[in-house]
């Protein structure tokens, strides 16, 4: 039954199917968005992938925004896992309608729980602006906090995105995280932890740009099933495997499927490796230069694995795939067959398929 208060319709809408009438209570999380940086297809591209996708919607992807509910309140609440510049059209392509509002609330509510920032590429951060229109809900906006102070900045000095809301400056509440803090959010149920990791671009001393990096490693405290999101991710460190070990779902960087993709599809005019872009390559690692690098080739091989080797060897329930450029052959599907099944094959290891490549708004529950 729907609860009470909300039409049969608009509880359909919101795709939900459990709630807290005895069932288990289940961690709803939904990929809003599964491309890199430009979505597919990109602005003003035409590269056989966006070609493909300019003409069939079905092959299109938003930049990342990723969607937590849990089933005690119906899947009405959502923490955020960053918010991409598409985030309005997903709002209505997830049906996330705000169904509760009535003139009473001014005709407006909101679902947003609260949202927790990875880091300042714009691709992560670029839907933030949508709440400074009409009323202010001050959901907390969790982030880095060099990444907070370069959106808002000071009272003295503020920063592009402190004083968007032309009716309430404080749209959003702005709280910096450091390395290793934790919250916990959605009706104090589910508990984040950010852990730094290898991404962004080191400008000095203990300076990146646009922010460091965080991943979240978070717990739902109802059932103890845990969810870890790194969408970008250099290297799969140590710390980094810590987190990554006994999750129940990883969300990882799947941007390029071999290091020098982006040299392969642009007969050489794009001279960046997925390595030095920031993102571990899914299936391909570097290859050592001939006589360069002062690692030993046994060290090279080690330090430059793909993320697919790293991860068949970490105890880790389910592996996703996601942040996809339209460079990567994994998601083309003139090509995706041969990648998927390279996939099947490493799965074929285990019990329950271990590895997968995301889809905007498949829902996964936990
Ligand atoms: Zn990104
Ligand atoms: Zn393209
Ligand atoms: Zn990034």
């Amino acid at each position: 039954m729907p609860p009470f208060g909300i039409s049969d319709e608009m509880y359909r809408a919101t795709g939900a199917t459990a709630n807290n009438t005895g069932d288990k209570p289940r961690l709803l999380i939904q990929p809003w968005g599964t491309a890199a940086n430009g979505g597919i297809p990109q602005h003003e591209c035409f590269c056989p992938l966006c070609r493909a996708a300019w003409e069939d919607p079905k092959l299109r992807r938003n930049m990342t925004t990723f969607r937590v509910s849990s089933s005690l309140d119906d899947y009405y609440k959502i923490v955020f896992f960053d918010s991409g510049p598409d985030l309005r059209h997903q709002m209505m392509e997830a049906s996330a309608t705000p169904y509760r509002a009535t003139l009473e609330t001014g005709w407006r509510d909101t679902r947003t729980d609260c949202t927790f920032l990875t880091h300042g590429h714009y691709d992560h951060i670029g839907g933030l602006g949508l709440y400074s229109t009409g009323r202010a809900f001050k959901r907390p906006v969790y982030a880095p906090s060099d990444l907070i102070d370069a959106m808002f900045g000071t009272n003295e000095n503020p920063g592009w995105y402190a004083k968007l809301g032309r009716l309430d400056e404080d749209y959003v509440k702005p709280i910096p995280l450091k390395d290793g803090d934790a919250r916990t959010v959605l009706d104090r149920t589910l508990r984040v932890e950010a852990f730094e990791v290898p991404h962004t671009d080191r400008v000095g001393e203990d300076r990146y740009h646009p922010s460091r990096t965080f991943g979240y490693d978070a717990t739902f405290l109802p059932s103890g099933k845990r969810l870890v999101f790194t969408p970008d991710i250099k290297e799969l460190t140590e710390e980094a495997i810590r987190h990554i070990e006994g999750a129940n779902l990883y969300v990882v960087d799947g941007t390029f499927w071999s290091d020098d993709e982006l040299e392969r599809t642009t007969s050489g005019k794009v001279n960046f490796t997925s390595t030095q872009l920031g993102h571990i390559p899914i299936g391909e690692g570097a290859r050592k230069p001939a006589g360069l690098g002062g690692l030993k080739a046994q060290e090279w091989a080690k330090k430059f694995r793909s993320s697919l080797e790293v991860l068949d060897e970490v105890a880790v329930e389910h592996v996703l795939f996601d942040h996809f450029n339209h460079s990567n052959p994994a998601v083309d599907p003139k090509t995706s067959g041969w990648f998927q099944s390279k996939l099947d094959e490493i799965n074929s290891k285990y019990k329950k398929p271990k590895f997968s490549f995301a889809k905007d708004y498949v829902k996964i529950y936990l």
